[in-house]
């Protein structure tokens, strides 16, 4: 079934479709267009000296544009700021707040093609990424500022059973830290930041160092949109000079954060280093997902679905495919069709109808990538690699590559991007290999592929996932449809998307 939201624009399936879309975005992604983005404090762009160029991932010789990075007197004054501006945004009507979510959504909507070319030109992302970026960016807007008029904007009432009426209200609770990453640098980016705005909470948020002129345009959007100047502030830099003090200064009232499980536990040691009153952090981690493949399912749809949650957007998701388990009695069928499948698949450059795979991030991921590769190559077995295009030492491409291996424990950590691991299993193991998936510490996403609904319910009862999928692919998580966050290693919860997310922002209080 197809779930997708049309946000803006069809879903594109055939080249002359895209043409109109295309034609729009085209003045966008000349080598003339840079971006020039700065620290933005209390609508000021600070120019810090600290210039940074950011390369396009496919061609290392082009350019998207310069960010000067934020210097630790910028993040000490937008620190200053926001706190300052905390009781004046948090005692506007929640209904208010809510409208600038709306106006950003429209915004977004009007300016896509240029924030579809920055999806292009500086995260490297496929059209269809970009499109679904763009879509998840504007409905995370949407459906936050319908949450909050819902919940925010009038007291609860109860009355206990003395009959006594109560009232609470939920309220921002002061100055939050949003930290957010490349690899969906502007829907997470934008859902972050507009959720802690909506509850009353004033923001200093800092993008990823790859894909921070985004972040700076959706900064301008929201400050046009009616976020007043002094409640928002972007800092773009490093962990060191930015991160730290985002993270270690008292005044911070709440973290966002998704990225990776280790810098998600050195944040919360350093929140509670602090040695004043715990505040929330709300982390979104990575994962060991596996999708479980039993013998009554059907390969064509299994490979459909495995090729697109392993592959698509590079591997370079929270929610990708890492291992499937292939029960042994179907495992022969299922292989080869692996193969064929991701022969099929196009490495190229994002901003080509025909290209299925892009690159990855940056020069670091892809020899992460590499050396994983190598290793497994000696270590495993290969089932197959797509091939890469001619130009491909331009830029950091990887192959995707899916290989056999015995155990998920041959695996010691999450690999970000286009690499599957295939595992047979026997149908007795099934439990065995849930519990091996569970005490990976990870609990992300799951796929399941099988068409007994007994099975399926017994993986879905046993599994500790935030995310399980039945007979689909297990990426692309819909705002408001599939609530999306993991457990263990992989976050704190609530579910960003969802109908307690905002909640955690907040601070309940009677009235
Ligand atoms: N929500 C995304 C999805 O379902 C993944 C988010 C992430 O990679 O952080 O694919």
């Amino acid at each position: 079934f197809n779930d997708r939201k049309n946000s803006f624009g069809p879903n594109i399936e055939i080249e002359s479709e895209w043409t109109p879309f295309k034609a729009k975005i085209a003045p966008f992604m000349g080598q003339d267009t840079q971006w020039r983005a700065f620290p933005i404090v209390g609508g000021e762009k600070v120019a810090t000296g600290q210039t940074h160029s950011i390369a396009s991932p496919y061609d290392h010789s082009q350019t998207a544009g310069q960010i000067d990075w934020a210097d630790a007197a910028t993040v000490t004054k937008a620190i200053d700021l926001a706190e300052a501006a905390f009781p004046a945004w948090s005692a506007r009507p929640a209904t208010e707040r809510a409208d600038c979510l709306d106006k950003m959504a429209d915004l977004m909507e009007e300016n896509y093609a240029e924030l579809m070319a920055l999806c292009h030109r500086e995260a490297g992302k496929t059209i269809q990424d970009s499109i679904d970026e763009v879509r998840e960016a504007v409905d995370f807007c949407r459906y936050y500022a319908q949450q909050a008029r819902s919940h925010f904007a009038n007291p609860t009432r109860y009355t206990d059973f003395l009959g006594q009426e109560k009232q609470a209200k939920l309220n921002g609770r002061g100055v939050f830290t949003c930290i957010s990453p490349w690899n969906f640098p502007l829907a997470i980016f934008t859902g972050q930041v507009v959720a802690a705005l909506v509850v009353g909470n004033t923001v200093v948020a800092k993008p990823a160092e790859q894909t921070s002129l985004i972040a700076s345009r959706a900064v301008e959007m929201l400050h046009q949109a009616g976020v007043p100047t002094d409640v928002l502030h972007l800092l773009p830099g490093d962990g060191a000079t930015v991160g730290a003090p985002l993270t270690s200064d008292k005044r911070i009232a709440g973290l966002a954060f998704t990225g990776s499980t280790g810098t998600a536990q050195l944040i919360n040691r350093t929140l509670a280093a602090r040695g004043v009153a715990p505040v929330p952090i709300i982390a979104e981690t990575g994962g060991q997902n596996a999708m479980l493949v039993d013998s009554t399912s059907l390969p064509e749809q299994v490979v459909r679905d495995a090729v697109r949650s392993a592959f698509a957007s590079a591997g370079q998701r929270c929610s990708a495919l890492r291992v499937l388990f292939v029960q042994a009695d179907i495992a022969d069928r299922v292989i080869p069709m692996i193969k064929g499948a991701m022969a099929e698949q196009s490495v190229g450059l994002p901003y080509l109808h025909s290209t299925d795979v892009g690159p990855v991030i940056d020069k670091k991921a892809q020899k992460m990538l590499l050396d994983h590769i190598e290793y497994m190559k000696a270590n495993a077995k290969l089932i197959a690699q797509t091939d890469l295009p001619d130009f491909a030492e331009k830029g950091t491409f990887v192959a995707p590559t899916a290989f056999e291996i015995n155990s998920i424990d041959q695996l010691t950590d999450e690999k970000f991007g286009p690499i599957l691991h295939v595992v047979r299993y026997k149908a007795r193991d099934l439990d065995k290999i849930i519990d091996t998936i569970n005490n990976s510490g990870f609990g992300l996403t799951m796929g399941v592929h099988s068409r007994n609904e007994t099975t399926c319910a017994r993986i879905a009862s046993r599994a500790r996932v935030g995310n399980l999928y039945i007979n689909r692919d297990q990426v692309g998580a819909v705002v408001g449809v599939q609530p999306f966050g993991g457990q263990g290693l992989s976050g704190t919860g609530p579910k960003a998307g969802g109908p307690h997310y905002l909640q955690r922002f907040a601070i309940e209080q009677d009235l």
